[in-house]
């Protein structure tokens, strides 16, 4: 059985295998311009932020209907589960969609076909995060949420992804301020390949409550030793971080160094299907590594419902909790 954890950085729309991008293509009538899953899976096998984010778009034509939506969800769900994720909380990206006509209900209402039988059928509880595209303008991140409003009930919280130089978190506040209004939980991609004034700036200007990434905090004492005394989580993502090359190897992940510090670090998959591995792959390839033992890891899926948005649910939190110390190697 592997170790329970909960899995607090994932993009939804990063779990779409060449497998099911193949089967969604056909029964949508998308033309891919691959041969067939292998061709496809050797171009996952991309070399920067770019084409990853090229292709990423581009695959994204085959997700149309409320179920294919459903289906993403649920073959994610299922490969979270069979590697101990007992708890998802899932961003999506409705800018992408929304620009190419599916619109707003059919991608939360198709995620949610998924995720409000997850429990009983993945052993797994959810919770959705809408993400704006940091490269799109703060008006479109508004009309956004605009078009979020009937799904609220569905909704917990909202985020920032994409390309993140040149798009700092303050180009955002407003649209964190309606959030906010809403009742939103805020989170924010930051300090991943942007500065750690990003991330000083998420917490100051945009009121995040979690930061997603964050490793550059590391270059910054006074920051690292703010994130620790205020108690933010980090949501690390060590193999999208080899791949896209925030860091150069494994090996000289800080992830070591960011515990060490008291960060109150957590480790996730990002976008599964193109960088190498779903959690609890992550959590194998930090151990092999960084040479991280045991209760190292079990603080890093102690972290994992410590840091999740549970807040509606502390019972459950609590008994997510004590699978973590019961846990045997
Ligand atoms: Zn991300």
């Amino acid at each position: 059985m592997p170790l329970p954890k909960a899995e607090l950085h994932l993009h939804i729309e990063g779990t779409l295998e060449p497998e099911l991008a193949f089967e969604l293509a056909a029964r949508n009538g998308v033309e891919l311009p691959y041969a067939d899953t292998e061709a496809l899976r050797t171009a996952y096998r991309f070399e920067d932020l770019q084409s990853f984010l090229d292709l990423y778009y581009e695959l994204m034509a085959v997700l149309r209907t409320e179920q294919d939506f459903a289906d993403l969800a649920n073959a994610y769900l299922a490969r979270a589960a069979a590697q101990g994720v007992r708890h998802a909380e899932i961003f999506f990206d409705p800018q992408a969609h929304l620009t190419r006509g599916v619109g707003m209900g059919t991608v939360v209402e198709g995620l949610w076909r998924a995720l409000e039988h997850s429990e009983r059928e993945h052993g797994v509880s959810t919770l959705l995060i809408m993400c704006f595209l940091r490269d799109e303008s703060a008006e479109s991140a508004t009309a956004t949420l605009d078009a979020a409003k009937p799904y609220l009930d569905r909704i917990t919280g909202i985020g920032l992804d994409s390309a993140e130089v040149g798009h700092p978190p303050a180009k955002f506040r407003e649209v964190y301020e309606a959030a906010a209004a809403l009742g939103l939980r805020r989170v924010a991609h930051a300090g991943e390949e942007g500065p750690p004034e990003y991330v000083t700036e998420a917490l100051d200007v945009l009121g995040v409550e979690r930061v997603d990434h964050g490793l550059r905090c590391m270059e910054d004492p006074a920051l690292v030793q703010r994130l620790v005394r205020e108690r933010i989580p980090l949501t690390l993502c060590p193999l999208s971080n080899v791949r896209l090359r925030a860091v150069d190897v494994l090996a000289e992940h800080p992830l070591p160094a960011m515990l060490d510090a008291g960060l109150l670090c957590t480790v996730n998959s990002d976008d599964p299907a193109y960088f190498g591995g779903y959690a609890g792959d992550n959590f194998d390839a930090v151990r092999a590594a960084l040479g991280l033992g045991e209760e190292r890891l079990r603080e890093l899926a102690r972290n994992s419902f410590v840091a999740s948005f549970l807040e509606h649910d502390e019972e459950r939190r609590a008994r997510y909790l004590a699978e973590v110390e019961a846990y045997e190697f």
